[in-house]
């Protein structure tokens, strides 16, 4: 039965629930379209914690719907802070229910396992999408669309001019494919880590590890040790990075490992191929943690994600082109919608300092316009999350959850106004958008 909507929003990661959420509190008649069976996108099912802090004192500047998310998740025990004032240590299993229950609780509806097939545009608007399911091919209509997919799939069908990669080679940055260990002994490795001198920055029960090739600590060593005595692979080892997860106790959540050789992440194969490795690099760390390192003696795999690490894909061209330039001077905007001062953070490629673009201080950050999500050419089309409209360095920057949240929260907001004032929402003043954030009282979009 065709069915016909307000708002369509596709992808139900990050961006997408907020953006979803968002809609549906504002009454909009709402649906999500996603092709995994839950909503939380790489931060459930690519198993992504903690959320990165926007590095602004007192959260200022973090949406009203991340504050809402985290403090349904805190209230259940499924989240914690640390010392330094990051409060997004999140469970990323049990993120798959706070989002669906905020979601469905305002009458959002979602077609799980469904993919975005194609766009049916018209006069610059998007009149449907094709979707696929196990009941086949279907149209859905909506008024307004929501393009959260990570990888801009919409805007692409749509016609949507995209930026992919880095500007020179187009080269994307590196993926990475996350697992997780359960039955860590924590108490041994924090231990562990103090006797041998390792900087143990977390009050217990949360605890990181990392090690880089680049840098002699000694947990580096202790990884050099494991090479020279094959246990793993020089690949295996060039970014360890693992953090306790709040919620499940003796789990720790590995960023890695890192998949070398990865420069196409919208290939298929490409993925494939970085999927079948990096499952052959965890088996290695995994035995190799059990030897190497006290705490991990006993522990065993609990998962590995289930969706591949991607950060970044396909961006879109919009009315506005966040840059490089905008986080060196500080940028605000009339109509910002999001603010951070995350570092630029490419991985595989470059970082801040080789590209000698100087680092936030205490206080400075950047923001992010409302046109950074909208395009020239479709009038009912907003585009939220890692694929907004930026240059690849800029987007290493914006890519972190919290401002992902923050941007599909200002596409569901517009998203809602517009279909309610009849608006095109490319043509809509940004602060509209800005000034709801502000103070936001969705009952007036009713
Ligand atoms: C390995 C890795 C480590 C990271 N580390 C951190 C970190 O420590 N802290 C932090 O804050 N951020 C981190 N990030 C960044 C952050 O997690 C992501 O940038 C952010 O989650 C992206 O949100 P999104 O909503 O844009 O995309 P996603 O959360 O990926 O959501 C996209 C959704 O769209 C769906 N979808 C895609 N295509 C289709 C289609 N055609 N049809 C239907 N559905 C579709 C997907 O299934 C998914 O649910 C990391 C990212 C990666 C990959």
């Amino acid at each position: 039965m065709k069915k016909h909507y307000d708002v369509i929003v596709i992808g139900g990661g990050t961006a997408g629930s907020a953006a979803a959420i968002a809609c549906a509190m504002a009454g909009a008649r709402t649906l999500i379209v996603e092709r995994n069976s839950y909503l939380g996108g790489s931060a459930s099912g690519g198993q992504v914690t903690p959320m990165m802090h926007i590095g602004i004192d007192g959260n200022y500047g973090d949406s009203y719907l991340n504050e809402v998310i985290k403090k349904k998740m805190a209230g259940e025990g499924n989240a914690a802070d640390d010392q330094y004032g990051n409060d997004g240590w999140i469970n990323p299993e049990m993120l798959k229910f706070t989002l669906e229950e905020l979601y469905t609780e305002h009458g959002g509806e979602i077609l799980y396992l469904t993919e975005l097939i194609d766009t049916v545009v018209e006069e610059n608007n998007i009149k449907g999408i094709l979707v696929h399911n196990k009941s086949g091919l279907t149209l859905i209509t909506a008024e307004v669309f929501i393009d959260c997919t990570g990888d801009a799939d919409a805007a692409y069908l749509a016609g949507v001019p995209c930026f992919v990669g880095d500007e020179k080679e187009h080269n994307n940055q590196a993926m990475s494919l996350r697992f997780m260990l359960g039955n860590v002994d924590i108490e041994r490795l924090k231990a562990f880590l103090k006797d041998i001198g390792e900087e143990d920055i977390l009050k217990y029960p949360l605890v990181e590890i990392a090690s880089v090739w680049e840098q002699d600590t000694p947990l580096c060593r202790l990884f050099r040790k494991g090479l020279k005595e094959h246990r793993i692979e020089y690949e295996d080892g060039m970014y360890i990075q693992a953090f306790a997860v709040p919620g499940m106790p003796g789990v720790m959540s590995f960023n890695c490992p890192e998949i070398p050789d990865i420069y196409n992440t919208l290939d298929s194969a490409e993925i494939s191929c970085a999927l079948v490795t990096g499952r052959k690099m965890i088996k290695r760390l995994y035995r190799f943690l059990q030897e190497f390192l006290p705490g991990f003696e006993k522990s065993f795999l609990v998962s590995v994600a289930e969706m591949p690490g991607i950060r970044e894909s396909r961006r879109i061209k919009g009315l506005y082109v966040l840059s490089e330039e905008d986080y060196e001077r500080r940028a605000k905007f009339d109509d910002a919608i999001a603010r951070t001062a995350y570092p630029i953070d490419i991985h595989g490629l470059l970082d801040e300092k080789q590209l000698g673009i100087k680092a936030m201080e205490r206080g400075e950050y950047f923001e992010v316009p409302y046109r950074c999500i909208v395009t020239e050419k479709l009038e009912n089309l907003l585009v939220a999350g890692r694929c907004l409209s930026s240059t690849f360095t800029a987007q290493s920057s914006v890519r972190i959850q919290p401002t992902c949240r923050a941007l599909g929260e200002a596409a569901g907001i517009a998203a809602a106004y517009c279909v309610k004032n009849g608006r095109k929402v490319n043509e809509l003043d940004g602060r509209i958008v800005r000034d709801f954030m502000a103070s936001p009282d969705y009952s007036s979009l009713l």
